[in-house]
């Protein structure tokens, strides 16, 4: 077989294979559903009588559809790549090949920067350049190995939801953190009950059992760890950096600045969540992804970091 063949039939296996973890987290969540809905809510052996059982399944369900389907929009959202004009030309590609020198190819790549609007460098102070997608980088743009493209603002490869985690879907991972977290926290408040009976009076000795003691194992486990990773991502939209730039802080023109984009805390928190409130808890709406307002938001951070830095010397 030709070796493309073999390159394409691996390949293809490892697509496959990037999809378990997306099919665990969707059985249990199936199972989570059943094990609440059907063996809690409904099923004989400790069903919350009445009234309550109907606010349960009613909280429960509109809790559950936010999560799955900000679950959905992260997995489904394509991540932003940067725009043809970073590309090399055909004759930059030419040029670029018969240079071996690194000096006189980072020349060529700073005539062609001069032209697009990159602010920050690598650690050496070079423009910042993607052999593999043949690309000057925008700022906040990195390469994913798994996903073999440039990603714009690369927060990180997330296997959970086998995407890219970045500048297009930012916000529904945000929200799939937050409703999440949510869904777990209220199987935990509204399952403490019957955890507690079980080991007090006794429940009636079913199958149900296991599924009401399991669910509270898992939902409260799950939310520990939710919380923590919400907290996090929480912090990170508050100072505007992206997981990527809070291990290694970006290098500018001017040196290294950890707080490089950062506009100030209710700039930075519109800039992921957009203008209107209305849309910060919506799963179906993203507003604002497009290329226009991600260099128009890099420009704002550069600018108001040089205007900053004037003030300073003077
Ligand atoms: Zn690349
Ligand atoms: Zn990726």
């Amino acid at each position: 077989m030709a070796p493309s063949g073999s390159r394409s039939i691996r390949r293809g296996c490892k697509r496959v294979l990037y999809w378990i973890p997306v099919l665990f987290i969707a059985l249990i969540v199936a199972w989570s559903y059943y094990a609440y809905v059907l063996q809690l809510c409904i099923g004989k052996t400790c069903s919350a009588v009445g009234l309550l059982a109907v606010v349960y399944l009613l909280v429960y369900h509109v809790v559950f559809v936010l999560f799955v389907w900000a679950y959905w929009q992260t997995i489904f959202t394509r991540p932003l790549n940067p725009l043809k004009e970073f590309h090399l030309s055909h004759s930059d590609k030419e040029l670029l090949e018969r240079e071996d020198r690194g000096e006189s190819q980072q020349e060529i790549l700073r005539r062609i920067a001069r032209d697009l609007p990159i602010y920050t460098r690598t650690n050496s102070g070079a423009i910042r350049f993607c052999d593999r997608c043949q690309l000057l980088k925008p700022d906040r743009c990195h390469h994913c190995s798994v996903c073999d493209k440039c990603i714009l603002k690369m927060d990180h490869h997330c296997p959970w939801v086998n995407n890219c985690v970045g500048f297009s879907n930012y916000k529904y991972f945000m929200l799939f953190l937050a409703y999440s977290l949510l869904y777990c926290l209220f199987i935990t408040a509204t399952d403490l009950q019957y955890f507690i009976k079980f080991w007090t009076v006794s429940l009636p000795d079913t199958q149900a059992k296991f599924h009401i003691l399991f669910l509270f194992f898992s939902a409260s486990m799950f939310s520990v760890s939710l919380a923590s990773l919400f907290i996090y991502h929480c912090w990170l939209v508050c100072k505007n950096r992206s997981t990527l730039e809070a291990v290694r802080a970006p290098v500018f023109r001017h040196g290294t600045d950890k707080n490089g984009f950062s506009l100030g805390f209710s700039k930075n928190f519109r800039q992921v969540f957009g203008d209107e409130v209305k849309f910060w808890p919506n799963v179906v709406f993203n507003p604002k992804y497009e290329h226009w307002f991600y260099f128009e938001s890099l420009r704002k951070s550069v600018l108001s970091h040089i205007a900053i830095r004037f003030q300073h010397m003077n």
